[in-house]
């Protein structure tokens, strides 16, 4: 297996730099989404929302965000 992260494994949040959890990958590796556990009031234009994903639609902790793997 190469480099390709593992869901669960902890990360930097791409918008805080605080600690987050990977909660998704994509098959080919080149996505992940990541949940950041800290408060967040807007999503940040360079990180795309999973509008489905399971969070609650009002909540601003628990983020989620897609980002890609390079
Ligand atoms: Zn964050």
């Amino acid at each position: 297996m190469s480099k390709m992260t593992k869901i669960g494994a902890l990360v930097r949040c791409p918008k805080c730099g605080e600690e987050s959890r990977v909660v998704w990958v994509s098959q080919d590796g080149k996505l992940e989404a990541i949940k950041c556990m800290r408060y967040h009031s807007q999503l940040s234009s360079s990180t795309k929302a999973i509008p489905d994903f399971k969070t609650k639609k009002k909540s601003v902790k628990g983020v989620v965000f897609l980002v890609e793997v390079s």
